[in-house]
C-alpha cells in the first residue's frame, strides 16, 4: 500500500489578480521504504509541495491519502490534523531548529513526551535513536557544542522520534559541506531501507541523490519525473519496480 497518495493537489496563494498558483494540480505516490528526491529551481514550488503533504499548509484542491487514511479532500476531512501529523510525519528543515538549552537527547525525547511517552521511556528511546544515527556519543551535548552535520543528525532523530511512516526533508544539506551533506543523505537512505519509512527530500545538489528510487522535478509549479528538455530522472530501484512507480503530471483529478 502506498504510504502517501497525492491526487490533483494544487496550491494557490492570494486571490484575484494577485493570485499565484505555486503548485499546479499534482499527482504522485510513494511506497513504504521508498526514497524520493524533489529537484527544481528556487521558487518552483518545492517547499509548497512539501508543506502541503506534511499537512502544515492547507492545499487549494485535490486529495491526500496517508496509509489508507484520507486526510484531505478539497478540505481537511475532519481528522485531528495536528495529532495525525505528530504521529505520522517527521519533518527535517534546512536549519536544525533544535532548542538551544536542551541537550541532543532532550531535544529528541521532548517530541516523544509530547506524544505520550513517559520521561524515563523517552530518555531511553532518544538515546537509542541517537546511537542508531551514529551520534550517541554526543547525546548529552548542547546544540552550541555540535557541528553542523551533527546538529542535522540530531534533527533527523527528532523527526524520527515517533516512528513516522513519512519523513520529509526540505534541503536538509543546504547548510552543510559536501562531506557532511553526503553523510546526512546516507542517514536518510538508511531510514528508508531499514525502518521502512517513505522519505522525500528536496535538494539542490544532484550529487546527493545517488541511490534514490525516484527523482521528481518541479518547474514553475509543475511536477514531472523528467527534467525539462531532457533526461529521464526517474531511477527505478532494482527488484522493486512498484516502489519506483511514479505517476507525475499536471492533470490529476481531484
Ligand atoms: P521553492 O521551495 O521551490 O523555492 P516555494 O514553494 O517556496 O518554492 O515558492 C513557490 C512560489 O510560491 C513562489 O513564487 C513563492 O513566491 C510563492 N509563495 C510561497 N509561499 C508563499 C506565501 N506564503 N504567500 C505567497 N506566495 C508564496
Ligand atoms: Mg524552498
Amino acid at each position: 500500500m502506498a504510504v502517501l497518495e497525492v491526487v490533483g493537489v494544487s496550491k494557490t496563494f492570494g486571490s484575484g489578480e494577485l493570485a499565484v498558483q505555486a503548485l499546479k494540480p499534482t499527482t504522485f505516490s510513494v511506497e513504504a521504504g521508498e526514497l524520493a528526491a524533489l529537484l527544481g529551481p528556487s521558487g518552483s514550488g518545492k517547499s509548497t509541495l512539501l508543506l502541503s503533504i506534511s499537512l502544515i499548509l492547507e492545499p487549494s484542491t485535490g486529495r491526500i491519502v496517508m496509509n489508507g487514511q484520507e486526510v484531505y479532500n478539497s478540505g481537511w476531512t475532519g481528522i485531528d490534523v495536528r495529532r495525525f501529523r505528530r504521529e505520522n510525519i517527521g519533518f527535517i528543515f534546512q536549519q536544525h531548529n533544535l532548542i538551544p538549552f536542551l541537550t541532543a537527547q532532550e531535544n529528541v525525547a521532548l517530541v516523544m513526551q509530547l506524544n505520550g511517552a513517559s520521561r524515563r521511556e523517552a530518555a531511553r528511546r532518544a538515546r537509542e535513536l541517537l546511537g542508531y544515527l551514529e551520534i550517541g556519543h554526543r547525546a548529552d551535548s548542547l546544540p552550541a557544542n555540535l557541528s553542523g552535520g551533527e546538529l542535522q543528525r540530531v534533527a533527523i532523530g527528532r523527526a524520527l522520534a515517533n516512528e513516522p511512516l513519512l519523513v520529509l526533508a526540505d534541503e536538509p544539506t543546504a547548510a552543510l559541506d559536501t562531506n557532511r551533506g553526503t553523510k546526512v543523505m546516507a542517514m536518510l537512505r538508511k531510514i528508508a531501507r531499514e525502518r521502512g519509512s517513505a522519505v522525500i527530500t528536496v535538494t539542490h545538489d544532484r550529487r546527493m541523490i545517488e541511490g534514490f528510487d525516484a527523482v521528481y522535478y518541479l518547474d514553475d509549479g509543475r511536477l514531472s519525473a523528467t527534467e525539462p528538455g531532457g533526461a529521464q530522472l526517474h531511477l527505478p530501484r532494482g527488484g522493486s519496480p512498484e516502489a519506483a512507480r511514479a505517476v507525475a503530471g499536471g492533470e490529476g483529478k481531484p
